[in-house]
């Protein structure tokens, strides 16, 4: 097929913005391609040269494409830049010059074969000289190219080719060029899409093998899924009607999305929501997803959330934002910014899919198949039947560092659905609170053993606010952060005189700690707000049957109230107080955390 086609074809949908003739064009234009040119002009008309998971690029400057275009015109550099100012389209200014280069036409005018192969060279030139291959290949294309080709090809090397064709509209297209382009034919060709995330190769089993060819498209090792997507409803209630009454609840971590590939031999790809490789940035989890996981080749999912590795304590989603772009500092981040990722769910195991399984047997499945370590868990699951049980899991998601909850269909037909948002997930998220003005004086009633670096001291601290009107030590968080080492390292000389080899009788909670504590010693803490929780007692049933107040995102402020007696920490009543004056907001909306947020 020649190049020249394609052009035109561009230049059309450039043109136009209604999507029915996009459409059109775009069934014009791939109803005589057959493979492999088709895949390649499918990629192409998306600005990429393979499927975008792979994460090919150019790596074309502009400064390189103007260098080309200078020299494939016999142009001088300054004067191309001059030229592309007011437009800011070098790929205009590649048009213009080559139409006025008076150029003999070309005996060798371009294919897609040949510009896809040039392309691809540029794309693999990597090192010492690599700047210098990339603009020959340029220049050798543009000398061949006419002018609407050369526009359209260094528009493609910079990323601007914008002809605004999108993956729905190529599928349409592909439904209507190569079968009846039915809705339900349409569909099934969305269904192998949303399996392999490879258009080209989606494309591909149509043309040679019908529509049956595309049940051939199954799942791969190192080939992404498009996830699926959860539809929201406003009340815990509503969330359980929708669920037909029972519901499986999760943890709604706050955090990135992570699809883990692991293949047989242990080697670990990990893709993101929208499918892009993040296997450098998160080298222990690379490291740990094959320790963790039998019945290999699998293929998990689940959220990656910063923890504090010294508690396993959940962190504010912003701490893991910061990894996922990282490019420098690789092999510190996993101390600097520990991460944890919680599975939810299993694609494939054993080297079978196990996609279409109802959701229960796939948690089941999960379960058996993993054992957790510092860097890979389980997310927190329990099925409820009721809103009081679905309202007491949100207040424990909510005191853990969640967001909120995910509620899971568990009916027959609960299958994983790649790329659909549908009622099959819904997440409801709880107003948050915009910050606690106030720090908040706690009295240690238990300390924690810790992990990683405090591994063979304390780790954590157990802390209470005192009730005058009962003469209780209610707790109301764990805390381990905010502490430094000095600081933590004075804490058993600190605390050795209230230890206690039994719970003390003035202190309730339902937590167990690994040291108890007589009250005695207060630290200042601070935290992002007060929530209840089943496992605190702080003023239990206030403000909802069964349940205490909690601190979220505690943090130590640095400050040991050693002028502060335990009767004279912050009380549960001032804690209440607090709590009713906290300022409530809606939820965040997704798209204030970007797209691959969780
Ligand atoms: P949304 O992106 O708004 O459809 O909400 C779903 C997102 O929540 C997923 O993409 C995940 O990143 C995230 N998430 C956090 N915890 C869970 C969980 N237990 N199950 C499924 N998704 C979860």
């Amino acid at each position: 097929m020649r190049f020249a086609e394609l052009a035109g074809a561009y230049a059309r949908l450039e043109a136009t913005p209604k999507r029915l003739e996009m459409r059109s064009i775009l069934v014009e234009l791939i109803k005589p391609i057959r493979p492999p040119d088709l895949a390649h002009v499918l990629y192409l008309s998306q600005g990429m040269l393979r499927p975008e998971y792979e994460g090919v690029e150019l790596g074309v400057a502009d400064s390189l494409a103007r260098r080309a275009v200078a020299t494939a015109t016999g142009t001088d550099e300054t004067a191309v830049a001059a030229r592309t100012k007011a437009s800011g389209d070098l790929g205009m200014t590649a048009a213009e010059l080559l139409e006025a280069a008076h150029r003999a036409e070309t005996d060798h005018p371009l294919t897609v074969a040949s510009v896809y192969r040039e392309l691809t060279t540029i794309a693999e030139a990597k090192g010492a000289g690599s700047q210098d291959v990339k603009v020959q290949t340029l220049v050798d294309l543009l000398s061949r190219a006419t002018p609407l080709e050369g526009k359209f090809l260094i528009r493609f090397v910079l990323g601007t080719l914008r002809v605004g064709v999108r993956e729905m509209t190529i599928l349409d297209a592909l439904s209507q060029a190569f079968a009846d382009g039915t809705k339900p034919t349409r569909l099934r060709i969305e269904a192998a899409y949303n399996l392999s995330s490879d258009l080209g190769l989606v494309a591909g089993a149509l043309v040679e093998h019908g529509l049956d060819g595309l049940d051939a498209i199954g799942l791969e090792v190192g080939r992404p899924i498009r996830p699926m997507l959860a539809e929201r409803e406003p009340t815990l209630a509503a969330v359980l009607e929708r669920m037909g009454g029972t519901a499986a609840l999760e943890y709604k971590y706050d955090g990135l999305r992570v699809q883990a590939h692991v293949a047989k031999d242990g080697t670990v790809r990990l893709f993101s929501r929208r499918l892009e490789e993040l296997s450098l940035q998160f080298p222990e989890l690379v490291a740990d997803l094959p320790k963790a996981l039998r019945r290999l080749p699998a293929i998990v999912e689940g959220e990656c959330v910063p923890i504090d590795a010294d508690t396993g304590e959940i962190q504010p989603f912003q701490l893991v934002s910061r990894r996922r772009g990282r490019k420098h500092d690789l092999d510190t981040a996993p101390t600097e910014l520990p991460v944890c990722l919680y599975l939810f769910d299993v694609l494939m195991a054993s080297g079978k899919a196990t996609y279409s399984e109802p959701f229960p047997a796939r948690r089941t499945l999960l379960e058996s198949m993993l054992t957790p370590n510092d860097h890979v868990g389980l997310a927190t699951q329990r099925i409820v039947t009721n809103e009081e049980e679905a309202a007491t899991f949100l207040d424990a998601a909510i005191a853990a560092g969640g967001e909120g909850v995910m509620a899971k269909s568990v009916k027959e037909g609960s299958a994983y659905r790649a790329g659909a948002r549908g009622y099959w997930w819904i997440k409801y998220k709880r107003d948050y609170t915009v910050g606690l003005a106030d720090s908040i004086d706690g009295v240690v009633v238990g300390a924690f053993q810790g992990r990683g670096r405090r591994a063979g001291r304390y780790g954590a601290f157990l802390l209470a606010v005192y009730n005058p009107k009962r003469d209780r030590f209610e707790t109301f968080c764990k805390v381990g952060s905010g502490f430094d080492d000095a600081q933590l390292a004075e804490m058993p000389k600190r605390l050795a005189k209230f230890e206690s080899e039994t719970p003390p009788p003035e202190v309730e909670t339902e937590i167990v700690p690994d040291r108890w504590m007589r009250p005695g010693l207060v630290l200042e803490v601070r935290g992002a707000e007060l929530t209840v929780s089943p496992i605190h007692r702080a003023e239990q049933g206030a403000v909802r049957p069964g349940a205490g107040l909690a601190l979220r995102f505690p943090r130590f402020t640095g400050r040991i109230r050693d002028d502060k007696g335990p009767t004279e920490a912050t009380t549960s009543q001032e804690l209440l107080e607090m709590y009713r004056l906290q300022v409530r907001q809606e939820a965040t909306p997704d798209a204030e955390k970007g797209d691959d947020a969780g």
